[in-house]
């Protein structure tokens, strides 16, 4: 169409304001290119993605060994459905499984699919190994919870934008709070019914709350010894993000030196998306040894798209990038940088309460009020400044850039953000 070539920034929102659906509420910025750590609008301008798709695209914009791969993979053999089998998804099967340290992978295409699957995994599990009487599994999971948007995720969500008016609701979730391990315990102690422990590593969504030391190992030790699974959603913070291959790292295979010392959290059933295609595709996967993974059987679920070819051959090329340019060790050290910057800035500035976070997974606490619209109107001034940022939960910005980022790159980024917020002094 002849009519993308000519399209302003004015016309593009328009027409998705007249023609979609408005179930988001963007920036109004319209990208048109993406290389690295930068993003063009329509107008030509430039800017600094510290969004990344929601951490979909820690490996960069068009990251070209992904391209490549993918390009290569389409003009081969593009979809099979699962009624066949194809010559690369055991290939990528072996490789993410030994990446993680798990027997096996069940691939699927979103997040909140993969999610539905651990749930479902865990459920079957509950019933046939720790023979749960039937329909009576339950599933602990925590407030301010961000695992997706479907039907039986949001039952368990407390935001009441993404709930109301959705139900009936799925039963068989317990609601406790985030980072209590008396909480967890319980709740375990007293329900044999419980199959499994759904956590977000660090609540993305939420506002980038980082759990206290200790608590995900104490939680998983919880879990043990109540025989309930462990089941980490690192859709967000997996694949280098916080500075380890995982947030939960520990048994893998992924060679950072921040990975070895760290006290072992390994899930029972790991949940990734978003930066496991490096954000060139839909690519997910549900994680789990053998014990677990074999409750699930010919019919009992699927996808047409799950492990398609070029899938396959992105998610392989996604997490080499992420081991050959070794960018959890780069988002561990920018990190740290990020963070010491903004601490030192912090004290100098009314607007800004604190930066909290883990590798380049991090958040800005903004002085006022969560109804304000302080956090938006920052996020716009710093688009005019060339980098762009989107609040989470009214007054809170997350900073999240690809992980391909350079030290001066980042520099010049605290720079303009700082910069930014001063002009918001009162
Ligand atoms: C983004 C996200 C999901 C959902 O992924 P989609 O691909 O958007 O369905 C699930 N869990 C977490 C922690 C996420 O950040």
């Amino acid at each position: 169409m002849a009519i993308l070539e000519t399209l302003t920034s004015k016309d593009a929102i328009a027409l998705e304001e007249k023609h979609g659906a408005h179930n988001y509420h963007p920036l109004p910025v319209v990208l048109s290119k993406g290389e690295g750590v930068f993003v063009w609008d329509v107008e030509g301008k430039k800017y600094y993605d510290f969004l990344s798709a929601y951490s979909a695209v820690n490996q960069g914009h068009c990251h070209p060994k992904i391209v490549g791969a993918m390009v290569e993979q389409a003009q081969t053999l593009t979809l099979t459905s699962r009624a066949f089998y194809n010559d690369v998804l055991g290939v990528y099967e072996k490789y993410v499984t030994s990446t993680f340290g798990f027997d096996k992978v069940l691939p699927m295409n979103t997040g909140a699919e993969a999610v539905e699957t651990a749930l479902k995994l865990c459920r079957k599990w509950g019933y046939e190994k720790k023979g749960i009487a039937e329909n009576e599994v339950e599933i602990v999971v925590c407030e301010n919870n961000f695992h997706g948007r479907t039907t039986t995720i949001i039952s368990f969500s407390n935001d009441p934008v993404a709930r109301k008016n959705f139900g009936p609701y799925t039963n068989g979730f317990i609601k406790i709070e985030y980072d209590n391990l008396t909480a967890l315990e319980e709740t375990l102690k007293d329900n044999s019914n419980v199959a499994g422990f759904l956590v977000e590593p660090i609540q993305g969504e939420a506002g980038v709350y980082v759990p206290s030391e200790g608590y995900l190992k104490k939680a998983k030790d919880l879990c043990k010894k109540y025989n309930v699974l462990f089941i980490a959603d690192e859709v967000q913070t997996g694949i280098a993000r916080t500075g380890r291959l995982l947030a939960t790292c520990g048994n893998c295979s992924c060679a950072d030196k921040h990975c070895s010392g760290t006290p072992e959290v390994k899930a029972d059933i790991l949940i990734l998306g978003k930066a496991l295609s490096g954000g060139a595709y839909p690519v997910s996967a549900v994680l789990a040894n053998d014990d677990i993974m074999n409750v699930i059987q010919p019919g009992n679920h699927g996808s047409t798209f799950g492990g398609n070819p070029v899938a396959a051959k992105v998610g392989i090329a996604a997490l080499d990038v992420v081991k050959e340019e070794k960018l959890a060790q780069n988002a561990f050290d920018l990190g740290e940088l990020f963070r010491a910057e903004l601490n030192k800035f912090i004290p100098t500035c009314t607007v800004v309460n604190s930066v909290r976070g883990k590798g380049l997974l991090n958040a800005i606490l903004i002085n006022d009020t969560e109804d304000s619209s302080t956090a938006w109107d920052i996020c716009m001034a710093l688009k005019e400044n060339g980098l762009l940022a989107k609040p989470t939960h009214g007054n809170i910005i997350r900073f999240a850039p690809p992980l391909v980022m350079n030290k001066e790159q980042l520099l010049a980024c605290v720079s303009i953000i700082t910069t930014t917020i001063k002009t918001f002094e009162k």
